[in-house]
């Protein structure tokens, strides 16, 4: 992401130990850990409720729910979308959306495709650069996922073209290098109506990473519910300054370690600036109250306040 790096790095005492990290990656998509691996772990650090929110995918959601219940670990549904504000990349975060929502499923495979897309166009110019990884090979390690550049970064490194994926997106694949390729991308205020025709709780993902006070106005009036306040990449100036924001606008306060497995270079620590269970108890609440007003026939953003 392009403002990544403006960014200090996590510090010790920053986040909350609580018991509800609301913001992990597995598998399913760019996470290096499948969903029963990261349900297992969360479970030895004590963390009582995880949400799985892979970019652009619920595959994970099932395995994962499967093995919460095996272990007595509350699983909440959830899937991170990327869209672009004016050439900036937001994520926006669904929460307890539904999974059967044959609309929402239509809609991923549509942002599933458009990456496939991408990722065939980045390999090429790989390909085109003297760097000859395969498509094939990208793929595999996706693992029947949602593809992108970490596995595009993984699929480099096996072959000894770059040392890690941080030299893989410095060199090669980051925006504006020489084989980075846009992909199809949603406004936020889309994606945050994708999350609530399917039931869901919008909320902006970590928004220190790409700072707009402006973009959230604009987006409470479309549906948004909630901001992730408490997240690796954000200093505690910024965490005060997004709980004021919350309380400004009546929006949800969530948090969660963006985990994407031990080996990711900044997001490897799950159960990092995760919340209280009182959180994800507001959460079930919005999505019921959205499920209610869906039912009613309100399904346009003036009708969901
Ligand atoms: P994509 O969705 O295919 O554009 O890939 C975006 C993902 O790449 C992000 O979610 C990060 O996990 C990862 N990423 C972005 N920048 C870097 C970087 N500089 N080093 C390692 N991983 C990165
Ligand atoms: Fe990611
Ligand atoms: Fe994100
Ligand atoms: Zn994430």
């Amino acid at each position: 992401m392009r403002s990544r790096g403006a960014f200090r790095p996590p510090g010790a005492g920053r986040c909350f130990a609580m018991q509800a990290d609301l913001h992990v990656h597995t598998t399913a998509s760019d996470g290096t850990d499948s969903p029963e691996e990261v349900v297992a772990q969360a479970v030895s650090i004590g963390l009582k409720t995880l949400a799985v929110a892979d970019h652009d995918t619920l595959e994970g959601i099932h395995p994962a729910l499967e093995e919460g219940r095996r272990r007595n670990l509350e699983v909440i549904p959830a899937v991170e979308l990327a869209t672009d504000y004016s050439g900036r990349e937001i994520h926006v975060l669904g929460y307890l959306v539904d999974i059967e929502s044959g609309s929402l499923h239509s809609e991923l495979a549509f942002f599933r495709r458009t990456r496939l897309e991408r990722v065939t166009r980045m390999v090429h110019r790989l390909n085109g650069m003297g760097l000859a990884i395969t498509l094939q090979r990208v793929l595999e390690i996706a693992g029947g996922g949602s593809v992108g550049r970490p596995h595009i970064a993984r699929a480099l490194v096996e072959k000894g073209f770059v040392e890690s994926a941080e030299e893989a997106f410095g060199l090669y694949i980051g925006e504006g290098k020489p084989a980075f390729e846009p992909r199809f991308k949603y406004t936020p205020a889309q994606a945050v109506a994708v999350v609530r025709l399917a039931g869901g709780v919008a909320v902006l993902a970590h928004p220190g990473l790409s700072p707009d006070d402006g973009l959230i106005q604009e987006l409470v009036p479309e549906g948004l519910q909630g901001i992730e306040v408490y997240h690796p990449c954000h200093t505690p100036e910024m965490v005060s300054h997004y709980l004021k924001l919350c309380r400004q606008y009546g929006l949800v306060a969530t948090g969660g370690s963006d985990y994407h497995g031990k080996d990711h270079s900044k997001h490897n620590r799950l159960g990092a600036c995760a919340v209280s269970r009182r959180v994800v108890e507001e959460i079930r609440l919005l999505a019921r109250e959205n499920r209610e007003k869906l039912k009613a026939g309100r399904r346009e953003p003036e009708a969901w306040s």
